[in-house]
């Protein structure tokens, strides 16, 4: 399908999902483990909701063990949270970028944490390859891939569309891919078949089809839900002031959008100021948000967007693409 026919087609009929809620923890690996465990568990005190764990092979290339991690993670799967990929080692080693901004943006303002901000197309591939071998090797599937820091190039989008994910998230957007996802895609499928949210469905009348054209966005890379996410910048003393504060704002901004992503890592949870927020956030939202996973997610707005689906990015993007205003 081209990109002109895509943005031409119509999608069909389908009753929309009641307004959802993703909290994500991000950076899940053996070294940060301790904190992420904590964080889940001062998560589930407000509110017992499925979680989407952003789990790194390779964290920082380091060879860890990772026993204690994987016995938290398979208990996690049972409760019906999900492991999505994220990266294989976290960390930028590609050559310095020539623009000042794309300097600024890979060596300074995410501290060559965005591994797939400019990696090739077949370098991409290979590390995709290898996380999911990691991941089988575990017993564990991943039906979505989180690029670190939200950074993908042109390469790593290409790449993409060569794997089974159902979908990938920007700091921006939602992302559903081409892929079909696997079995815990197909799971995720029937529960949200069969789930009904704890905020009730939106009816499926024309001002609740105006309020999810409003959101669709028109990207290069196929259909996509416009979320920005939320998230906190632990990294300095500034940014965990300023932080709660946009955070606040920007959910009271997006009251009315069908998907709130909340982004949380490791190091939020030694802030106690941070941690409280994200529990009051999360007590709040899900009064009138149904709370999923994002494979849960992706299983819920597949039949919406099917009609515009698009395998692969016709006109991948020449810079990686929308930037996460914290960091990774
Ligand atoms: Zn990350």
């Amino acid at each position: 399908m081209t990109r002109s026919s895509a943005s031409q087609a119509q999608p069909q009929a389908a009753p929309l999902p009641p307004p959802l809620l993703c909290v994500s923890i991000h950076d899940v690996a053996p070294a940060t483990w301790d904190d992420c465990a904590r964080l889940a568990a001062a998560l589930r005190e407000v509110a017992d909701i499925p979680l989407s764990w952003l789990v790194v092979p390779r964290y920082h290339d380091r060879p860890a063990d990772d026993a204690a991690m994987r016995a938290g993670l398979d208990a996690a799967l049972a409760r019906g949270d999900e492991l999505v990929l994220h990266g294989l080692t976290h960390l930028d080693t590609e050559a310095r970028a020539a623009s000042l901004r794309q300097r600024f943006l890979r060596g300074v303002y995410t501290q060559r944490e965005g591994e797939f901000a400019a990696l090739s197309a077949a370098e991409a591939r290979r590390r995709l390859a290898l996380g999911l071998d990691w991941f089988r090797e575990r017993g564990w599937t991943a039906s979505g891939f989180v690029p670190p820091a939200w950074l993908m190039g042109e390469g790593a989008w290409e790449a993409l569309g060569d794997f089974p994910f159902a979908y990938t998230t920007t700091f921006m957007h939602f992302h559903l891919l081409g892929g079909k996802g696997d079995a815990a895609m197909a799971a995720s499928a029937a529960a949200a078949g069969s789930g009904d949210g704890a905020g009730g469905h939106i009816g499926a009348g024309a001002s609740a089809d105006n309020r999810l054209a409003a959101r669709r966005s028109a990207t290069p890379f196929g259909p996509a839900l416009f979320a920005p996410s939320l998230v906190y910048a632990a990294r300095n003393r500034s940014g965990r002031f300023l932080s709660p504060l946009a955070a606040g704002l920007a959910a009271r901004w997006q009251a009315g959008a069908p998907l709130v992503r909340l982004s949380l890592h490791p190091p939020d949870v030694r802030h106690p100021r941070l941690l409280a927020h994200a529990r009051r956030l999360v007590e709040q939202m899900v009064r009138t948000r149904h709370a999923v996973t994002k494979a849960s997610c992706a299983a819920h707005y597949k039949p919406i967007y099917q009609p515009i689906y698009q395998p692969r990015p016709q006109n991948p993007p020449r810079q990686p693409g929308p930037q996460p205003p914290y960091g990774p």
